[in-house]
């Protein structure tokens, strides 16, 4: 860890009292502001217009903290995932998702994860630190310059969908939400930003307080709370009978309707009467559900289901009325897909 602290941690006001502090005019910060959030610099002494001894200043007293591209892979369908080096030298990965119009960067918000899924290559690494706000920013900023690069688009979507419980990173995830809808740091609507999370029960519900815009997905992956604590040991203290309550709350505060992930496991979750307990789970709010095809992992050997059983799933679901979407699985082959980030690099 250095020991300077991050600019990027800083206001502009708070900027505006280090300069005058330091015998440096005040004006100077907008235009450190600029060129640490706008244009990305990586070092201060890339701010040109700005005198040599502020440079060399700043550079005494704070760290920039620029997270670098590491190594890039694209996948046979588009997609593309790029392993990103911290400040630290820890590696966290992040994906491009291209589809049609819709240019969707996936980020992570945590070095590993604390938490145990079971069906999750992340679950199995260890959890080694939270992702500083800027940090996660700084992976939106570098996928949108591969998807301009490759694909001569904008990133259109984000989602907290990479490593890590953005939940179990409360602060430092909201934080990046201001940073990106923020039309001085990046300038996204919060309706293209949705947060997942495998259901920390409190932290939904001060998510909901926040007033952030943002929309919400819930890993569900079984409505049982037996067989949902069997794949997802923190059921055990976010329990279905809580899940829904906050789920609730998040309805009612934000009039924002969340997603519910299933990925659907051959012998696991995919039967008739998983259907069904999904059915009365998600009728207690409005909300719609993705049905995600299951990726295997090395740590475990779970199957996905096959075709059949997924359709005969979502047909349950649609004849109860509830808005189903079925989810292709992308960047299969580059170990790119939901649940298989694990920082290999080979
Ligand atoms: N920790 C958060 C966000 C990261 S995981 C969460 O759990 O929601 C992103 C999504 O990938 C979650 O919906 C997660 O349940 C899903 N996922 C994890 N492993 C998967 C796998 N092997 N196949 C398909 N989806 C998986
Ligand atoms: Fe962590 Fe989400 Fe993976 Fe569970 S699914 S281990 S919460 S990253």
């Amino acid at each position: 860890m250095p020991t300077k602290p991050f600019i990027r941690n800083s206001s502009l006001a708070d900027i505006q009292s280090w300069l005058v502090e330091n015998g440096f005019q005040k004006f100077r910060a907008q235009q450190i502001f600029e060129k640490i959030w706008k244009q990305g610099v990586q070092t201060f002494n890339q701010i040109n217009n700005i005198p040599i001894a502020l440079r060399e200043a700043l550079n005494v007293h704070f760290s920039i903290g620029a997270v670098q591209e590491k190594m890039r892979q694209v996948s046979t369908d588009g997609t593309i995932k790029v392993i990103f080096e911290l400040h630290d030298g820890k590696i966290v990965e992040g994906v491009l998702i291209p589809a049609g119009t819709r240019m969707t960067a996936c980020v992570s918000s945590q070095v590993g994860c604390s938490l145990d899924c079971k069906f999750c290559a992340t679950g199995y690494l260890p959890r080694e630190r939270n992702l500083e706000s800027f940090e996660i920013f700084d992976q939106v900023k570098l996928i949108h310059q591969i998807a301009l690069e490759k694909y001569d688009q904008k990133l259109s979507n984000i989602v907290y969908m990479g490593m890590g419980e953005p939940l179990l990173n409360y602060k430092n995830v909201v934080n990046s939400v201001k940073q990106l809808t923020d039309e001085h740091k990046w300038g996204l609507s919060p309706k293209r930003i949705t947060l997942s999370t495998s259901g920390i029960t409190k932290m939904i519900k001060k998510l909901a307080d926040e007033d952030l815009n943002v929309n919400l997905a819930l890993s569900l992956h079984a409505a049982n709370d037996e067989k949902r604590s069997a794949i997802m040991p923190i059921n055990d203290s976010n329990n279905l009978t809580d899940l829904s309550a906050a789920m609730q709350y998040w309805v009612g505060k934000t009039g924002i309707r969340p997603t519910l992930e299933y990925c659907v496991i051959a012998d696991t979750n995919a039967e008739e009467e998983e259907a069904i307990e999904l059915v009365k789970f998600a009728k207690q709010f409005p909300c719609k559900i993705n049905l995600i095809e299951y990726n295997p992992i090395s740590f475990a050997d779970f199957d996905k289901a096959n075709v059949e059983k997924i359709e005969n799933f979502a047909a349950i679901l649609q004849r109860h009325n509830l808005i189903v979407n079925v989810r292709r699985s992308r960047g299969k082959d580059i170990d790119a897909a939901c649940g298989q980030l694990a920082g290999k690099q080979d």
